[in-house]
């Protein structure tokens, strides 16, 4: 069992036994004035690739630290490759959306413009910081990508084959998600899509609906919040094909 740690950290290093790891300044800034840690603190380390990493302060100063990686506190390990294409509201939901679907698991995040789409702009760089520290915060091994945002046509003109997409549609006759879900059996490549605060077009609705890899899917009686939706429709696919039947790594 390690020892207890003093903070949980995501890195783009590599990370193996006796490696040393820079941390940016803002790491750095948290760790010494934040957490007040010295020399010796015990820092979880994950870079999405080689798993979580034990590894200590070696020294510590406003504008820089150097941590030495030790051993292996668990093994990098396949995950639910669940992707939400949203249609992206204004700030403040969306920060809060990017932190929860973060630590609901997806696998990337993907805003998508529509005819309702009423936010001009979508600032990437601050996504990425919000999923990075709720990855960190849950304690999952990657950080979901992030995509640009674009205009919903052009998202589905490259779609990934194979990749199977559950669309949360409100009007109309979409079947209850639990009964889509119970019939698709296995989880694989998979996207939840939600729409706006005004809702999908029915043009955008009927063009979607169009597509073999599409299927319609109802959250209930209830018109939902855009960001509840999407919450909502990504719990229900990590309960019923996602990861859910594992448990949180043991701590001290
Ligand atoms: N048409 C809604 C209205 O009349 O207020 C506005 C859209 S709703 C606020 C935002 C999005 O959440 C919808 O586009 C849909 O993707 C999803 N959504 C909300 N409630 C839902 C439900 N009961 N079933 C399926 N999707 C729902």
């Amino acid at each position: 069992m390690a020892d207890r740690l003093d903070a949980r950290l995501y890195v783009r290093d590599l990370l193996a036994a006796g490696t040393e790891v820079a941390l940016a300044r803002s790491q750095a800034h948290y760790l010494a004035h934040v957490l007040r840690l010295a020399s010796g603190a015990a820092i979880a380390l994950f870079n999405g690739r080689d798993g979580e990493w034990l590894a200590r302060i070696g020294s510590v100063a406003k504008n820089g630290a150097t941590l030495t990686v030790e051993t292996r506190l668990r093994d990098q390990r396949p995950e639910p490759d669940l992707w939400l294409v949203f249609a992206p509201v204004k700030r403040a939901p969306l920060d809060f959306l990017v932190q929860k679907a973060t630590e609901l698991g997806v696998s990337a995040l993907v805003p998508a413009i529509t005819r309702r789409t009423v936010v001009e702009r979508v600032r990437r760089e601050r996504m990425e910081a919000n999923a990075i520290e709720a990855a960190e915060q849950c304690e999952r091994l990657t950080v979901p990508q992030i995509r640009d945002a674009a205009p919903l046509s052009r998202i589905f003109d490259d779609w990934p084959d194979g990749r199977q997409i559950l669309l949360c549609a409100e009007t109309g006759a979409a079947e209850p998600i639990h009964d889509v879900l119970g019939r698709m059996g296995r989880a694989g490549p998979s996207a939840i899509l939600t729409g706006p605060e005004g809702g999908f077009e029915q043009t955008e609705l009927d063009a979607l609906q169009k597509l073999p890899f599409v299927t319609s899917v109802g959250l209930g009686p209830r018109i939902l919040r855009a960001d509840t939706a999407a919450l909502a429709a990504l719990s229900c696919w990590q309960s019923a094909l996602g990861d859910w039947q594992l448990r949180p790594p043991r701590r001290n």
